[in-house]
């Protein structure tokens, strides 16, 4: 029987694993398809405090997981299929094997949104990629013009970096201005090589016919005029939807899928704890993640010391 088992392996996780670990709770974190979230896909972290010069992304996930480790937290690759929430000690099934807990912390952070085009699906990974940092050094790429789609900090971001490689970088946005914070904006909108396209929506991805991205259609949502941008990668970079399916109709959630909490972290089972991207629709940064991470873990020692005695 295990005392805490965390969902997920992002900042939220490791931050309630290194909690709970050195409250002596020794607890098992299942890793999820992606191991250390959503930053591992970021290069340069520079808003995590304590880093005066940035850090990759990558290496601050590892070194979380290491902290986390240290204390006696157990790390397992794998992904948890199912859940029954419904009486003490709940019961987890991960990779085909079951076991049982006394709580849980749901730190299953959120993934990549999709268009939503047919040809988007069909291209993917053929020249249509969510994340620019794991693919954007492809050959494929190289010297080509590129188009990265939305208007928030990720667009910015992943149109930053594929200047490194493309040959120009067309940032498609659906309004006239960034969603992105000034900084990033500013960054963006003041490199040469990336030429925002405003008021745009991609409508098709071509071409599906010959196997590969040669270009996006566009359509501009003022005067509804049609034209095709030739490129050979497109970048979807239009937001997350929180990873909470597997909790439906048994958490408390919003119509957008993120968990509700209550008091704290407490969600309306008890015993079960959230934190992270998966309950934050609003700040959605690694320190507010590790932030709930570590108040996760502490509600869920509490909750244990107030049940066992
Ligand atoms: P976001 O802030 O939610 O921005 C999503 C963008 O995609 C918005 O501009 C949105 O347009 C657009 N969009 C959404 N659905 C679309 C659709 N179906 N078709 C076309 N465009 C669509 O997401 P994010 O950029 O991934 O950022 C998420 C959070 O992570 C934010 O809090 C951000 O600050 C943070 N972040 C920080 C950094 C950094 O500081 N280094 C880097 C990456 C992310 P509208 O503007 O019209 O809604």
């Amino acid at each position: 029987m295990e005392k805490v088992v965390i969902i997920g392996s992002g900042c939220a996780g490791y931050a309630a694993a290194l909690y709970s670990a050195r409250a002596n709770l020794r607890p098992l974190v299942f890793t999820g398809k992606h191991p250390g979230g959503l930053l591992t896909t970021t290069t340069i972290v520079e808003n995590y405090p304590g880093f005066p010069e940035g850090i990759d992304g990558h290496e601050l996930m590892t070194r979380m997981q290491k902290q986390a480790e240290r204390f006696g937290a157990r790390v397992k690759f794998g992904t948890v299929e199912a859940v029954d929430l419904s009486k003490q000690p709940f019961t987890l099934t991960a990779d085909g094997e079951t076991l049982q807990t006394e709580t849980i912390i749901i730190a299953s952070g959120a993934s990549h949104r999709h268009l939503g085009l047919e040809s988007e699906h069909k291209l993917e990974n053929k020249g249509v990629t969510f994340c620019a940092t794991c693919d954007g050094a492809l050959p494929i790429f190289r010297n080509q013009p590129l188009v990265v789609v939305g208007g928030g900090d990720s667009a910015c971001e992943e149109a930053m970096f594929l200047t490194r490689f493309g040959s120009n970088v067309h940032l498609v946005h659906r309004r006239d201005s960034l969603r992105a914070s000034k900084i990033m904006a500013e960054r963006a909108l003041g490199n040469p090589k990336i030429k925002p396209i405003w008021d745009s929506v991609v409508t098709e991805v071509l071409d599906v016919k010959h196997d590969k991205v040669t270009g996006v259609r566009l359509k501009n949502l003022k005067t509804n005029k049609e034209s095709v941008l030739e490129a050979a990668g497109l970048f979807v970079a239009i937001g997350h939807i929180p990873n909470t399916q597997l909790f439906r109709g048994a958490i408390d959630m919003d119509e957008g899928g993120y968990i509700i909490p209550k008091r704290g972290t407490a969600t309306n089972v008890p015993g079960v704890f959230v934190a992270g991207d998966c309950a934050d629709r609003v700040y959605r940064q690694a320190v507010t993640a590790a932030d709930t991470g570590c108040a996760a873990a502490m509600d869920a020692e509490r909750y244990l010391a107030a049940r066992n005695g």
